[in-house]
C-alpha cells in the first residue's frame, strides 16, 4: 500500500469517529488540494452545518462533501423539483447538471431567493434531489468565453476527475528530504521587460510562477531549459501558478503542454476564463501576422483543463511542503499576489505579479497585508529611475480633451488599450464622461476582444468593488450596457462604414498600436492618435441573458459569438474561424 493510501486509510477513520453512524461514508478520495468524502445522505448531511467545519479542523484539510451518485435523482426529474422549490422571484435564469461533482449550477437573477433564510431553501432542494446546488448570479452580458470554457470542462469531467486524483496523490505524497531550504530562480523579466517566470524551489517541490511572452520579441520565451525548470524534465514541476491573464505573464502557459508539463494550473476562476480568450486569440494573431504560434488550440484546452481555481483567501496545500494563497493584486480582474507559505510557515514569500495599490474604478487596491512573509518579489515595471504614475485625474482630463478637439474637426479617436482591465475602466471614464455632458455623445466602437472581456468581467461581481457589482447588477445603472457601446469585429463593408463616417471613438484591439500589446504598452495619459481609418466594424449590442438554454445551443451561439470577436487591424484581411475552448465545436479552424 502507497503512503497515499496508508494515509487515507488514517483520514478514512478519524472521519467514521467524527461523522454520526446514521450518516453513510461511502467513499473518501484526494481531489486536486481537497479532500472530497462522497455519502449516501447528502441532506442529512448538509442538515448538520457543524460537521463540515469539525471534520475540516480536525483533518486539516479543505473538504468537499458529495453526493454518492447512487443517490441523485434523474436531471430532468430533478430540474423540475428545483423550479418547484425555489420561488418565482429568484427569477432562474438556467439549471445545469454536473455528475461529476454531484453539483447542480443555477444560475439566478436573485441567488440569494435561492439559497433562501440560512440556507434553507439549499437545504431543501439537496434534500428533495440528492445534488448540491451551488448558486450563481445570472451575468448581465453573457459571455462566449465563459460558457465555452464551462461546457468544456464539462464535457472532459471524467478525463478531469483523473487529473484531479492523480494531483491530490501527488499533493499529499510523503516529502524525500528533510532539509528546508528555499531558492528562487528568474526564468526572464529581470533587466527586461516582459516574459515573467519564476521557479521557487525546494528540496521536495518545483513551483513555477507564470509564464508570459516578450511583447515585440518573436520566439523569446522564458529560459524554461534551465535545470530548475524543464531541464530536468517537465515532471519535476509539481505546479505553475498565474498570478493574471495579461500576455507578458501568461501567453506561454500553454507552451508548457507542449513541452510536456502535465500538471496543475492554480488560478482565481476569471484568471482560468481570461487565460482561454486570451491565449485563443494569441494564436490567432500570429496565424494572422504569418508568424509561426508557439503552441495549437489544443494545448489552451489542456491548459484549461489543468485549471484548478481558488478563491482569494484560501489556504490551499499544493505540495507535501507548501501552501499556497491568493489575494487580491487590484490589477485586473482576478489578478492575484500569490503567497507560499514553504514547510512550517517559518518561511513565506510573496511574488507580486503586477500591482496597483489604490482603488480603481473596477477594483479595490492590493492587498499588501500578509500574515508572514520572508521574502517578496516585487513588480517594478513602472519602478525606473524616470518613471513616475501619472495622476489619474489629469490622465481622464488630457483624454477629455482630445475627445473634445477631435469630435470638434469631425475626427475619430482611436483608443487602443489592453482588452483586459484598462479597456473597461476607459470605457467607464467615456460613459461618465457622456453622461455628465463633459465629452459630445459619440458612439464607441469596440472590438470584439474587448467586449468579450468586459462580458467576463460581468460574469465574476465577486472580483470587482462592491459599488461596481452593484451598478451592474441594476439594468438601469449598468455602465456596460450605456447605448453608446458597439462591438465590431471583421467585417471590412462596416469597418468602411464607420471609417466614413460621422465622429466616433473606436477601441481597436492593441495589436494595432505597436508596444501596446501588453498592459504596459498604452497609456491613457499618452496623446491618443486621431484618424479616419478605424477597425472594420459590425454593430453588436449587449446581449442581455435572459432564458434558460441547452447545451447544444448554448455552444452553438458561444462558437458563432466566439467568431464573430474575431477582429483584424484595418489593413488585415478578417478571419472567420476562430478556436474556441471547446474543441468539439471549431476542429475546422485554421489555428491547427
Ligand atoms: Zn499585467
Amino acid at each position: 500500500m502507497s503512503t497515499v493510501d496508508k494515509q487515507l486509510e488514517g483520514v478514512k477513520a478519524t472521519i467514521d469517529d467524527v461523522v454520526p453512524r446514521r450518516i453513510s461514508i461511502s467513499d473518501v478520495t484526494y481531489e486536486g488540494p481537497e479532500l472530497v468524502i462522497y455519502t449516501r445522505d447528502p441532506a442529512e448531511f448538509a442538515a448538520d452545518t457543524e460537521l463540515v467545519r469539525q471534520l475540516a479542523s480536525t483533518l486539516r484539510k479543505r473538504i468537499t462533501v458529495r453526493p454518492d451518485p447512487s443517490v441523485l435523482t434523474r436531471p430532468g426529474d430533478a430540474e423540475r423539483v428545483i423550479r418547484d422549490v425555489v420561488p418565482d422571484d429568484a427569477g432562474v435564469t438556467d439549471i445545469e447538471f454536473d455528475r461529476e461533482t454531484g453539483e447542480v449550477r443555477i444560475e439566478a437573477r436573485d441567488p440569494g431567493a435561492v439559497i433562501g433564510r440560512g440556507g434553507e431553501t439549499r437545504r431543501e432542494i439537496t434534500a428533495a434531489v440528492g445534488w448540491t446546488p451551488e448558486v450563481v448570479r445570472s451575468a448581465p452580458i453573457e459571455s462566449s468565453t465563459v460558457d465555452n470554457v464551462r461546457s468544456f470542462l464539462g464535457q472532459e469531467r471524467e478525463e478531469r476527475r483523473t487529473i484531479l486524483e492523480r494531483v491530490g496523490r501527488q499533493i499529499h505524497r510523503e516529502p524525500m528530504s528533510d532539509d528546508e531550504w528555499v531558492r528562487i530562480t528568474s526564468l526572464g523579466c529581470c533587466r527586461e521587460v516582459g516574459r515573467a517566470a519564476f521557479v521557487i524551489s525546494t528540496p521536495n517541490t518545483r513551483i513555477l510562477v507564470d509564464c508570459g511572452e516578450k511583447p515585440g520579441a518573436n520566439g523569446e520565451t522564458p529560459y524554461l531549459d534551465v535545470p530548475e525548470a524543464l531541464g530536468s524534465g517537465a515532471s519535476t514541476i509539481d505546479a505553475v501558478v498565474l498570478t493574471h491573464a495579461h500576455l507578458d505573464h501568461a501567453a506561454l502557459v500553454p507552451l508548457l503542454y507542449e513541452r510536456g508539463y502535465d500538471g496543475p494550473i492554480y488560478c482565481t476562476e476569471p484568471t482560468r476564463d481570461l487565460l482561454g480568450l486570451l491565449t485563443l486569440d494569441y494564436i490567432d494573431s500570429a496565424n494572422a501576422d504569418g508568424r509561426t504560434p508557439p503552441y495549437d488550440s489544443e494545448m489552451v484546452r489542456e491548459a484549461i483543463k489543468h485549471t484548478i481555481t481558488l478563491e482569494y483567501g484560501d489556504v490551499t496545500d499544493i505540495a507535501p511542503d507548501v501552501k499556497l494563497t491568493l489575494h487580491n493584486a487590484g490589477h485586473v480582474l482576478g489578478s492575484s499576489v500569490v503567497h507560499f507559505h514553504v514547510g512550517e510557515g517559518l518561511y513565506n514569500v510573496a511574488f507580486s505579479g503586477d500591482i496597483h495599490y489604490s482603488d480603481t474604478r473596477l477594483l479595490d487596491g492590493a492587498v499588501n497585508q500578509f500574515p508572514r512573509v520572508e521574502t517578496l518579489v516585487l513588480e517594478s515595471t513602472y519602478g525606473g529611475r524616470n518613471d513616475y504614475q501619472t495622476d489619474q485625474n489629469d490622465s481622464e482630463r488630457k483624454l477629455k480633451q482630445v475627445v473634445r478637439d477631435t469630435a470638434d474637426r469631425g475626427g475619430t479617436v482611436l483608443v487602443p488599450t489592453e482588452a483586459v482591465g484598462r479597456a473597461q475602466e476607459v470605457m467607464l471614464v467615456l460613459a461618465e464622461a457622456m453622461r455628465e455632458g463633459e465629452i459630445p455623445d459619440l458612439p464607441i466602437y469596440l472590438d470584439g476582444m474587448v467586449w468579450e472581456a468586459t462580458a467576463v468581467h460581468t460574469t465574476y461581481p465577486e472580483f470587482l468593488r462592491d459599488d461596481m457589482a452593484d451598478r451592474i447588477f441594476d439594468a438601469d445603472e449598468n455602465p456596460f450596457l450605456s447605448d453608446q457601446f458597439h462591438a465590431f469585429d471583421g467585417d471590412d463593408a462596416e469597418r468602411e462604414s464607420i471609417a466614413g463616417g460621422d465622429p466616433a471613438i473606436v477601441s481597436p484591439r492593441p495589436g494595432c498600436s505597436p508596444g501596446a500589446r501588453s498592459d504596459r504598452g498604452s497609456n491613457t495619459s499618452a496623446p491618443i492618435p486621431t484618424r479616419r481609418s478605424p477597425s472594420s466594424i459590425t454593430r453588436r449590442r449587449g446581449r442581455r441573458a435572459g432564458a434558460s438554454r441547452t447545451g447544444s445551443e448554448r455552444l452553438r451561439r458561444a462558437t458563432a459569438a466566439a467568431r464573430r470577436s474575431t477582429c483584424r487591424c484595418a489593413s488585415r484581411p478578417s478571419t472567420a474561424s476562430r478556436a474556441t475552448p471547446t474543441g468539439r465545436a471549431s476542429r475546422t479552424s485554421s489555428t491547427r
